[in-house]
């Protein structure tokens, strides 16, 4: 044990790590030593975060969407998939029972679809804030600063918009006739507008390197993100990088645990990705840094065809087994469920957690 302390302090203290320090971190082969990242990471999720396990509950309302990007299932060249756009009667029945298990957030969450209407979601925000005590993040791509301004002033919350890669080549290899810099620009609106903001990225693209996910994490750091997202790669049949290799369960596991000593009070989940892949790896994201879970409650057969990767039979399950699952989880790991809406940690007074509490200790 302690082989890597010293790295481990030094990325932890300083106010923005070397990429050598963490692609050095990353790299890491012993087991002896990944346990001692996880532990570490472990340890400061508890001290900035405490011992809840947040729940989110998803809805994916629409698979309609008209971009291109190159690993995901809901591309617009995918004629294979069957298209939906949930409406409004069967969006609110969704969030009933979403709030029948006491969930306190909303995630809504379509592929980019040309025909949302601005004014259908400002209505649908507004119809939740009027009958639920519930905060609502939003995961619908990039639009103009006047949707997301009429959105805000509804009442949503949250806006979910990973950033996939922060190497800009990257990025644009896999997302056709979108841009790098629109990207940015859409987060600083949000910012602006007040909504609190989640990134991510997705480990295992093709032409990923350890030090690009190095540099995704000082991203996240400079970004000062409230909620970031870090899952795997899994590839999709109908997509343009069908057939590749998908995400290592182990590097994701790594980068999470780094995100997490990196960025402290970030709100972190377990993704639902992890939970796809040989197996369910949720847990371990939650034992390595992870304080968030996010629960399906998209209704079938919408589920089936909310097809970003093929899914497997955790991705699947209804909500109310997920619910028993993460009761036993909290069980296990000697943690609570968290039954807040769980606001973002910046600038709280959780965040006066002892920022020196592990440096030598
Ligand atoms: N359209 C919205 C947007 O672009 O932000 C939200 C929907 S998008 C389908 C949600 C997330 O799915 C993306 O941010 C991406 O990280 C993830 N995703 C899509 N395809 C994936 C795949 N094959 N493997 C892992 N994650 C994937």
């Amino acid at each position: 044990m302690f082989k890597i302390k010293g790295l481990l302090n030094r990325v932890y203290a300083a106010r923005l790590p070397s990429i050598e320090d963490l692609e050095q971190i990353l790299s890491l082969q012993k087991d002896e030593e990944i346990e001692e990242l996880f532990a570490f990471a472990d340890k400061v999720r508890k001290d900035f975060c405490g011992d809840g396990i947040i729940l989110r509950g998803i809805i994916e309302f629409s698979n309609f969407c008209f971009r291109e990007c190159s690993y995901c299932g809901l591309n617009k060249g995918n004629h294979k998939l069957e298209r939906y756009r949930m409406d409004k009667g069967e969006l609110f029945k969704a969030i009933e029972y979403l709030a029948s298990f006491n969930i306190k957030t909303v995630v809504l969450q379509s592929g980019e679809d040309e025909r949302l209407d601005v004014l259908w979601l400002t209505d649908v925000i507004k119809g939740i804030k009027s009958r639920f005590d519930m905060a609502v993040t939003l995961s619908v791509g990039e639009r103009s600063a006047d949707d997301y301004r009429l959105w805000r002033q509804s009442g949503a919350d949250r806006y979910l918009l990973k950033i996939e890669s922060s190497d800009a080549a990257l990025y644009a290899s896999m997302h056709p006739k979108m841009d790098f810099g629109k990207r940015l620009d859409r987060l600083g609106i949000l910012r602006k507008l007040g909504y609190q903001i989640g990134s991510g990225n997705i480990i295992g693209l093709p032409g990923q390197t350890l030090k690009t996910i190095a540099r995704d994490i000082i991203f996240f750091k400079r970004g000062d993100f409230d909620m970031i997202g870090i899952g795997p790669f899994i590839p999709h049949q109908y997509s343009r990088f069908a057939g590749l290799k998908e995400g290592d369960a182990r590097i994701s596991l790594k980068a999470l645990a780094l995100t997490r000593i990196v960025t402290k009070d970030a709100h972190i989940p377990a993704t639902t990705a992890l939970g796809n892949l040989d197996k369910d790896y949720r847990r371990d994201g939650l034992k390595c840094g992870a304080n968030v879970l996010m629960l399906n409650f998209t209704p079938q057969p919408y589920r089936r065809l909310y097809e970003i990767y093929p899914h497997k039979e955790a991705v699947n399950e209804p909500a109310d087994f997920c619910n028993s699952y993460i009761d036993n989880i909290a069980k296990d790991l000697g943690r609570f469920i968290d039954y807040s809406k769980a606001d973002s940690l910046k600038g709280t007074d959780l965040r006066l957690a002892q920022e020196t509490s592990l440096v030598g200790g």
